[in-house]
């Protein structure tokens, strides 16, 4: 799938769309989910412009993915979820029901989050 400009995500990181940010650096931005699942719920993308995680795997370079996952951690310690635990997850594609074609992280935290994924 081709990377689509216009998509949500894509307007964040140019500044056209408000996000509330917790963390920003040269290869991430993360910022709270505009529908919270969870008490604390944010979402952290890679400045590049890349659909999804297969995407990023197979096109990004090193630096930039090793950038963007410290980041997920400097984001989780800035939220202070550390100490009480949280939960990263990422939707690729259909199955995953991925609604924004940009490339997230999700981190949950704030209370006791359950099992990993929903039966059946
Ligand atoms: P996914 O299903 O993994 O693609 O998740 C997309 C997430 O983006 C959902 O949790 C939405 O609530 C969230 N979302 C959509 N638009 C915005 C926005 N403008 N600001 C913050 N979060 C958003």
């Amino acid at each position: 799938m081709a990377y689509d400009n216009d998509n949500i995500f894509a307007k964040i990181l140019r500044g056209e769309i408000p996000c509330k940010t917790v963390y920003e650096d040269d290869f991430a931005l993360a910022f709270h989910d505009i529908n919270p699942q969870a008490p604390v719920h944010v979402l952290v993308i890679p400045k590049g412009p890349y659909v999804s995680l297969d995407d990023f795997s197979l096109q990004a370079e090193p630096a930039e993915i090793g950038g963007f996952f410290a980041a997920v951690g400097e984001t989780a310690r800035a939220l202070g979820v550390v100490d009480g635990g949280y939960r990263i997850l990422a939707n690729i594609g259909r199955d995953a029901n991925q609604e924004v074609a940009h490339f997230h992280v999700h981190i949950f935290a704030g209370r006791q989050l359950g099992p990993m994924i929903k039966k059946g």
